[in-house]
């Protein structure tokens, strides 16, 4: 059969709109790069949308980052609580696909479900129509595929995800079991405290728990304003600080951390340890096996269960795309900067790491880089192939001076002072200006326009 291929070979495509689709969509507007949008929902907003089919988001999702830290340059989260909750985060996705008029380059209901390489474009089949791409950028999440552990034995109650937790209805008159000690698994947990029969929670090892407020700040903003301490020096300080706090771990029934603090993903809760302190929620260690409805422990404990949440994380995936076109690092992604492919000149991944702050400014950056590559990649002056010359004598390991505990998460961190300073520093080095909030400002339309109030957003 004859497939009629759509030339689209001065143009790129982005797969998503979510906060990485909108992001690179600004970016390529601002240096007038052609682009179109693919959607498989019928909205903007990513996982932040409570209606896009298969979001991690539950009714109660949070940022664990601050309102002040976590908007994208020039057009901060109007003014509210320090945390915004997913309804005030979607009604500012809108307003800023809106306020740059982005939905208009954005094709909805419209699943990307191939990509493939063809003579240095890239085929890209939507519906059964195949267009033809001088580039793509992934931008479709990390967090659709679930990580389950194995665990030996059969469960016989309700087992699932934390991607598939809605809401703390699901546990009332319930004894629940949440697997995993991520920003995630504890939110869950104070849910299941407040809402079920009997809660535990079950942690693989020892962990820090840093308070979502410090010295009156939200701890993102007092982690930028103390940026400037060497991070040894920073570890200590904040070592010392939860040891003041908060004492030995142990004396709530919590394994003493391995790590020392800052060398994992940080747990922004400061809520976990007065639910297990109230006696409302029980810390247990890793799971050994199950059997029936009875989970059995790592030191010969056990309790009888009727579900269990597994926070136990995502696995980066790209089922539009054949595995050999990634290069992988534990369940993310390897790409240099963690957007540019060394494999292939005109494939990048958007929003594909772990790091530990605000993603949105650090998308944002991501995507700059991106449309100036591309810029200098048709313009042909060079800096295109000086940053992949880069990118093949460096590793790209974006950690820094953090020790990272190893596991498949960590292989792919990215530790926002680094990447910052790494960020600059290439741009430098290839004589690029840093994007700034006024690249942005003559897009928006009109100017005075302003992040709507959630209210419009249940
Ligand atoms: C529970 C939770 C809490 C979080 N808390 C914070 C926080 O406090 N602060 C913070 O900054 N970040 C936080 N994050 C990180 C969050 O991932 C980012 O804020 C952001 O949503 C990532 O945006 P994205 O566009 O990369 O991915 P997504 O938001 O996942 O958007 C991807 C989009 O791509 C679409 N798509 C997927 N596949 C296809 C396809 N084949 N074709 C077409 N479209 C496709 C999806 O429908 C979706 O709309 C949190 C994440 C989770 C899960």
């Amino acid at each position: 059969m004859h497939t009629t291929i759509i030339d689209c070979k001065d143009r790129y495509c982005i797969i998503g709109a979510g906060p990485s689709g909108l992001a690179q969509a600004r970016a390529f507007l601002a240096l007038g790069l052609p682009f179109d949008v693919f959607e498989r929902h019928t909205d903007i907003g990513g996982l932040w949308d409570i209606q896009n089919p298969g979001t991690p988001v539950y009714e109660n999702t949070h940022f664990v980052s601050s309102r002040t830290e976590s908007g994208f340059m020039d057009f901060p989260f109007p003014p509210g609580a320090a945390f915004p909750k997913r309804n005030e985060i979607i009604a500012y996705l809108h307003a800023f696909a809106d306020a740059y008029d982005l939905r208009r380059h954005i094709n909805f209901s419209s699943e990307v479900e191939k990509v493939e390489p063809k003579d240095g474009f890239w085929l890209v089949t939507v519906q059964n129509q195949t267009r033809i791409y001088r580039g793509v950028i992934c931008a479709s999440g990390m967090h659709w595929e679930p990580s389950f552990p194995e665990i030996p034995g059969t469960f016989a109650g309700w087992q699932r995800h934390s991607k598939d937790y809605s809401s703390p209805d699901e546990f009332k008159n319930q004894r629940v079991l949440i697997m995993g000690a991520g920003n995630s698994g504890c939110d869950i947990a104070t849910e299941a405290a407040r809402n079920a029969k009997a809660a535990y929670i079950s942690m693989r090892r020892g962990y820090h728990f840093l308070p979502k407020i410090m010295f009156g700040k939200p701890a993102d903003i007092y982690e930028r304003e103390n940026a400037w301490m060497p991070f040894r020096f920073r570890q200590w300080v904040f070592g010392h600080m939860l040891n003041a706090l908060l004492g030995d771990l142990t004396q709530y029934g919590l394994q003493k951390p391995m790590h020392r603090v800052l060398e994992s993903q940080p747990i922004m809760n400061s809520d976990i340890l007065s639910c297990i302190a109230h006696g409302d929620l029980q810390p247990k260690p890793d799971i050994q096996r199950f059997d029936g409805s009875t989970v059995y422990f790592v030191d010969g404990s056990s309790i009888e269960v009727d579900q269990i949440v597994f926070a136990t994380g995502y696995k980066a995936s790209f089922p539009y795309l054949d595995a050999e076109h990634i290069e992988w690092a534990g369940h993310g992604v390897g790409h240099f900067m963690t957007c540019f492919s060394r494999k292939h000149p005109n494939l990048f991944t958007l929003g594909f790491y772990e790091g530990n702050a605000a993603v949105f400014p650090h998308l944002e950056l991501f995507a700059s880089m991106v449309a100036r590559y591309l810029l200098s990649q048709q313009q042909q002056t060079g800096q295109d192939k000086r940053l992949r010359e880069i990118a093949e004598k460096e590793q790209g390991d974006l950690r820094g001076p953090i020790h990272m505990i190893d596991s498949p998460r960590h292989a792919y961190y990215c530790d926002w002072l680094t990447f910052r300073k790494r960020a600059h520093k290439l741009y430098r080095e290839l004589g690029w200006p840093m994007p700034t909030a006024k690249d942005f400002t003559t897009l928006r339309n009109p100017p005075d326009l302003q992040p709507r109030i959630a209210s419009q957003h249940a």
